[in-house]
């Protein structure tokens, strides 16, 4: 399979290269070229599988240039192994039509352990192949870093720091990634929001001679790696709800995009999805672009859902360039106006984009309350970003069954749920231990040098 940038001036590359590569040279984000499609018959077929079973039939042709269908298998087997859950991505129904799908079963608690369990295992597998080694680095709100710092740690061929926000994560999350002890992990603070981290990241990777003397690899969903490990889930989801015979919505939390545009990648693909309802929280760029058509930066308000506190939502240029139509020079243009502030979508490509995706916005106050109600009604402890993805997604329920995506799970953000319900919720037993490890981290200013040379000294290859 090939891959191309989003702005269509860098090479084009098969799967292996893609995944080690993370951001394209001009940069753009890869995508397939062409996306592989699944007959009727196909997803019938996935009926009553195990899910590792489904992951490998339905990512088989994305891969198949890096990864021969045993070895693939057997990475898929190992990633999911450590799952607390023997379904991996169970559904609970919430009410008539409207059901959840518990992506919070992996071992740092959010749907990032799907994707990023899986990537290391192929990092690894790839970079042991051709004798190599990367660094890694990664931006994030929270979850990714926990995920990745847990999936990378120990692995000979990768160095990782991840950059967070400093002092705008969950204790859970800062503690999941500052507590553990592999010396190739690092855990950097940075002085600003996630937007500022995924900044950057950019720099860095904008940054040839840095990017090339250190063998930066990204693992953030500018990977597509990364998104094309959540297409899998919902394949499940869907064909336990009736697919293909009857179509199925989904309602996302979303904040970078990646989520959500797996989603996408699931319908292309020949999965019948009615709707993607992107949902967001009081930073609603995604919400009011899908309703204005105008694409515009402000100010972050941080929440109590912080893993969706984004403004620049990097893998929306993916949903751009199918409604563009794939014209990568549109969209370069689309991406040099964002550097001064915001951009309009043309009419035909809004048109294209509201064919697949609905939205909603929700308040602080209103993710309280769906929390404290739906505990009430079902007895589901949500955590806040799936609280907003609940409450969205009670705007549009209907005929068609929908599957609201619970992204984490409640004990990673306990002060919220507190807060809701009057009620703490645990961390499972198989971590119970986190407020008593000791953490290291490193503080780190909002400047690319800074956090380049610290990369640089801090590196072991
Ligand atoms: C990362 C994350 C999101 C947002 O996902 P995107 O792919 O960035 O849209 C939502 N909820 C939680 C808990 C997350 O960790």
């Amino acid at each position: 399979m090939r891959y191309i940038s989003t702005r269509g001036q860098a090479p084009v590359l098969g799967f292996e290269d893609t995944m080690l590569t993370g951001l394209a040279r001009d940069g753009g984000l890869y995508v397939p070229e062409d996306v592989p499609t699944m007959s009727h018959g196909d997803i019938a077929a996935l009926a009553g599988l195990p899910y590792e079973e489904v992951a490998v039939r339905v990512m088989a042709p994305f891969v198949a240039d890096a990864f021969d269908e045993a070895t693939f298998a057997g990475l898929v087997a190992e990633a999911y192994a450590g799952f607390g859950h023997a379904a991996r991505a169970p559904l609970v129904q919430l009410g008539p039509n409207h059901h959840l799908l518990e992506l919070f079963h992996g071992p740092t608690l959010a749907f990032k352990d799907f994707a990023m369990q899986l990537i290391g295992r192929m990092f690894e597998h790839t970079l042991r192949k051709r004798g190599d080694r990367v660094t890694i680095v990664g931006a994030t709100s929270g979850d990714t870093g926990s995920a990745a710092i847990e999936a990378f740690g120990g692995l000979d061929a990768v160095d990782v720091f991840i950059l967070y926000p400093h002092g705008r994560v969950s204790e859970v999350q800062r503690r999941q990634m500052t507590t553990p002890s592999e010396a190739n992990v690092h855990a950097l603070a940075i002085d600003g929001h996630f937007d500022d981290a995924q900044a950057r990241l950019k720099d860095m990777f904008n940054h040839f001679a840095f990017r090339d003397r250190v063998g930066l690899a990204g693992v953030n969903s500018i990977n597509f790696a990364r998104v094309l490990a959540q297409v899998v889930y919902y394949f499940t989801a869907a064909v336990a709800l009736g697919a293909p015979y009857r179509p199925v919505s989904f309602t996302v939390p979303t904040g970078n995009f990646g989520d959500i545009f797996a989603g996408h990648i699931a319908k292309r693909m020949g999965l019948p999805i009615e709707a993607l309802v992107v949902a967001t929280n009081q930073n609603d760029i995604l919400h009011r672009c899908l309703t204005t058509g105008e694409y515009r930066t402000g100010e972050v308000h941080p929440s109590i859902s912080p893993s969706m506190d984004i403004q620049v939502s990097s893998n929306f240029e993916r949903a751009l360039h199918l409604a563009y139509g794939g014209d990568g020079s549109a969209i370069a243009q689309l991406m040099e106006e964002l550097r001064g502030g915001g951009f309009t979508v043309s009419q035909g490509a809004l048109e294209a984009l509201r064919e697949t995706y609905a939205s909603g916005r929700v308040s602080e106050d209103e993710t309280s309350a769906t929390i404290r109600d739906c505990l009430a009604r079902t007895g589901e402890l949500l955590c806040p970003h799936s609280a907003v993805g609940v409450r969205v997604a009670q705007g549009h329920l209907g005929s068609t069954p929908m599957v609201t995506l619970a992204t984490a799970h409640p004990a990673k953000f306990p002060d919220a749920v507190e807060a809701a319900t009057g009620i703490r919720p645990p961390l499972p037993p198989r971590m119970a231990d986190l407020f008593d490890r000791p953490e290291r981290m490193t503080r780190v200013a909002n400047d690319t040098n800074e956090i380049e040379t610290l990369i640089e000294d801090k590196r072991t290859a």
